[in-house]
C-alpha cells in the first residue's frame, strides 16, 4: 500500500476492519486510495476488481493499465494524483474458478462513503474525476447520466485551501475493456484520453 500521509495512513489502517455493510466478508482485504497525500487531482472509479483485491491496490488490473496509459498520453503524472475508489471492497459472485464483478448498490455506496470523505478531506483536491456512474454518485449525492453529464466542470463548492473545488465526469476505463469491436475501442478510448486531458486543462 502507498498512502499519502500520516492521516490517511490510519484511516486506511481503521477502514482494514470496517463493516459498515457486508461487503467486507467476502473480499480478501480492503483496497484503500493511494497516491499524493496533497495531489490536486483525484480520481474516483468503482470499486477494487478481482487483481485490485488480491493485490491491495486500486486500479492494478486491466482497467489500470488502461488509465495509466491514458494519463500518460493526456499529460498526466500518475505519481502527482490520488486514485481510489467510491467502494472500498469487490463485490462478486463466483462463477467457477472465477470472480464475476457485481455493481455496489446504492446501500454500499452510501455506507463506504464514510470513507471516500476522508479521503476527500484529507487530499483536498482542486478537481475530482469521477470515473464512472457509481464514482459520480458517491461524490454528487445523485443519480448521473454519464452521457448527459461527461466532460464539464461541475462545482463542488470552495476549499478549505481556498479557490474553488470542481468535479468532472467521464467514463470507468472498464467500460473500454467491455466494447465488442476494435473500432469502437479506440474511438472511445481516444474520447477518454479527451476527457482526461480537458479536465487537466481546468486547473
Ligand atoms: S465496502 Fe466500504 S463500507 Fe462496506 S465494509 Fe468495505 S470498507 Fe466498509
Amino acid at each position: 500500500m502507498n498512502v499519502a500521509s500520516a492521516e490517511l495512513a490510519a484511516a486506511a489502517r481503521d477502514a482494514a476492519a470496517c463493516r459498515r455493510c457486508p461487503l467486507w466478508a467476502n473480499a480478501t482485504q480492503t483496497v484503500f486510495g493511494e497516491g499524493a497525500g496533497r495531489a490536486r487531482i483525484m480520481l474516483v472509479g468503482e470499486q477494487p476488481g478481482d487483481q485490485e483485491d488480491l493485490a491491495g491496490r486500486p486500479f492494478v488490473g486491466p482497467a489500470g493499465k488502461i488509465l495509466d496509459t491514458a494519463l500518460q498520453e493526456a499529460g498526466i503524472d500518475r505519481a502527482l494524483v490520488y486514485v481510489t475508489n467510491a467502494v472500498k471492497h469487490f463485490k462478486f459472485i463466483p462463477r467457477g474458478k472465477r470472480r464475476i464483478h457485481q455493481k455496489p448498490d446504492t446501500g454500499e455506496i452510501a455506507a463506504c462513503k464514510f470513507w471516500l470523505d476522508i479521503e476527500r478531506e484529507q487530499v483536498n483536491p482542486r478537481l475530482t474525476v469521477l470515473l464512472g456512474a457509481t464514482a459520480a454518485r458517491a461524490v454528487l449525492g445523485r443519480t448521473v447520466t454519464i452521457g448527459r453529464e461527461r466532460g464539464r466542470p461541475i462545482p463542488l463548492g470552495p476549499t478549505p485551501a481556498g479557490g474553488d473545488a470542481l468535479a468532472f465526469v467521464t467514463v470507468h476505463p472498464s467500460f473500454l475493456l467491455r466494447l465488442p469491436d476494435e473500432a469502437a475501442k479506440r474511438r472511445e478510448y481516444a474520447a477518454f484520453v479527451g476527457d482526461l486531458r480537458h479536465a487537466a486543462g481546468l486547473l
